[in-house]
């Protein structure tokens, strides 16, 4: 059994309207009582949800079709209900659902073409980075995929294990997250200062930071035009214009994730996180500055 099936994503337009015309379509999203599963997942990726979800008996499955420019995601109760069943837990069919709201955000039903593994894999992983939001176990995310995917691969889909993965790989990029943001107290909802002025730790000479002392050069997206460079005692120094003296502002520290091997700590003891690529990510996820090799 696949879902997502090419058929529905070739005629999608056609599809969903001729399901909405014939009112075979029901007219309530959930069931009451149920959870607003849609609203949860578009809260957890900080969306509105504009994305109409309608049961009907007239898909084999699940898709994500757009109609008159407007999103849908059709699923058939009773496939939701036997893939909840076999994976013995609800959050196969959440994950589902999930699946298929990935390939609308992912923009794979704004182009033409049916599934492919490309797409597959894309809302695969973005169905393992909800669910791990939603609280779900790397278990249970990936509880709906493995009983509904095929175990080898097609021209259009992936092969049960890949899939997994991409799961896997969704939901830990979430963990990471959670684990980032945590570590913090919590992230300030203080409203950035109009003229921000990183508090100076000490002031240093500027022979401390001579050439052999700089392991390397950290630049902030929003402030390109200022070097910020870290010594090999892992201090970050703002360089003047004049190079005649330095600032540290922070210093880098070691952490125990090895995909985030240091944490960039400033004067305030607010936290950044430095990938092993020298990405380096606000408590939030959001890259904002990076590192690399002095020049
Ligand atoms: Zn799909």
């Amino acid at each position: 059994m696949t879902i997502h099936l090419r058929f529905f994503r070739r005629v999608a337009g056609l599809l969903a309207g001729g399901l909405l015309l014939a009112g075979t379509v029901s007219a309530q999203s959930t069931n009451s009582g149920q959870r607003d599963v849609l609203r949860e997942i578009t809260d957890v990726v900080g969306l509105k949800p504009r994305f109409q979800l309608r049961a009907t008996s007239e898909v084999q499955n699940a898709a994500a079709v757009v109609y008159g420019g407007q999103r849908y995601l059709l699923y058939n109760p009773q496939f939701v209900a036997a893939v909840n069943r076999a994976g013995r837990t609800d959050w196969a069919g959440i994950s589902i659902l999930a699946h298929e709201m990935g390939h609308h955000l992912n923009g794979h039903t704004l182009r033409a073409g049916g599934s492919n593994p490309t797409d597959e894999l894309e809302a695969d992983e973005f169905s393992g980075f909800v669910l791990r939001k939603m609280g779900a176990s790397l278990a249970q995310a990936q509880a709906g995929m493995a009983v509904v995917s095929d175990e080898q691969a097609s021209p259009t889909h992936p092969g049960r294990q890949t899939r997994l993965t991409a799961i896997g790989q969704g939901w830990q990029r979430a963990s990471q997250q959670i684990t980032a943001s945590t570590r913090t107290a919590a992230p300030s909802a203080e409203p950035a200062l109009m003229a921000s002025q990183p508090a100076p730790v000490r002031q240093v000479a500027a022979r401390t930071v001579a050439p052999t002392s700089v392991v390397g050069k950290i630049t902030f997206r929003a402030k390109p035009e200022v070097d910020f460079y870290v010594t090999s005692r892992l201090s970050v120094v703002r360089l003047d214009r004049d190079g005649q003296s330095a600032e540290v502002v922070g210093r880098l520290a070691r952490s125990e994730s090895l995909s985030y091997p240091y944490v960039l700590i400033d004067g305030q003891q607010r936290r950044l996180y430095i990938s092993r690529m020298g990405e380096i990510y606000d408590p939030n996820g959001r890259q904002v500055a990076v590192l690399t090799d002095p020049v």
